[in-house]
């Protein structure tokens, strides 16, 4: 175990994971309440075992070789179950970790102050622009959680309203999205939850199209199109952000 010495008290105050938390939102809270930077994390975890190490810089949401559960573990004392279910996807088409920088600011207020902000995996999948809670479109943000406070001072400046004043976003995104026609933003986000349940692609979806009840047929092969798009070659603006008036 790392981050120096610590009572098992002082380790029952690391919060639980909030629910949808992705693994590298968790780490990070752990890291804060260690006094662990990520520099020296990964490398105890790479002296530990480099692969676990490659595994977690490759992907830090989804790391694939399974090594790296054993060595984080150990480290920081986290149950292996915790980080499976952590580390599990909940569904189809995963963004690219560079692409994984969009949060819900309706998300972000509930949650209060930036260092009790966790990470959603539901921000960082191609097929979901909207917040399922919310209904809000996802926004770029710089880092979520205890890795707002791990970003350099002049990007936290940068950012501070957003990341700081949740709700003061909040309410203008909330104005400007429901300028937006609800047939418009039902159709968005009925077409995101069926590519979310298609199993195998967009061509079921495609197909399934021919049988929906909107009468928005070019939104929906509008949207069909960019949900397909290929998300190999960066970060990229949410369908939502495009649309947003
Ligand atoms: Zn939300």
């Amino acid at each position: 175990m790392i981050g120096g010495s610590y009572s098992s008290a002082e380790f029952a105050s690391l919060r639980d994971p909030e629910p949808t938390e992705s693994l590298s939102s968790y780490l990070a809270a752990w890291r804060g309440h260690a006094g662990v930077s990520h520099r020296r994390f990964m490398d105890y975890v790479a002296k530990s075992d480099p692969a676990a190490a490659v595994a977690l810089l490759d992907d830090p949401d989804y790391p694939k070789h399974p090594c790296w559960r054993d060595a984080v573990a150990k480290l920081t004392g986290i149950d292996q179950s915790v980080l499976t279910e952590l580390a599990t996807s909940l569904g189809p088409w995963p963004l690219l970790p560079p692409c994984r920088v969009h949060a819900c600011v309706g998300c972000l207020d509930d949650y209060g102050s930036p260092s009790g902000h966790a990470r959603s995996k539901m921000w960082s999948y191609a097929t979901w622009t909207i917040c399922p809670i919310h209904n809000l479109p996802l926004m770029q943000v710089p880092a979520v959680g205890w890795e707002w406070m791990e970003i350099a001072p002049a990007q936290r400046k940068a950012n501070a309203r957003l990341m700081l004043r949740p709700d003061l976003v909040r309410a203008s995104v909330e104005a400007a999205w429901s300028r937006l026609e609800q047939p418009v933003r039902n159709a968005i986000f009925h077409a995101e939850s069926c590519a979310w349940l298609s199993p195998s692609g967009p061509s079921p979806y495609r197909d399934a199209l021919k049988y929906n009840r909107f009468e928005d047929r070019y939104v929906w092969e509008d949207l069909l199109s960019f949900l397909c798009r290929s998300w190999e070659r960066g970060p990229a603006p949410s369908l939502a952000c495009l649309v947003c008036p």
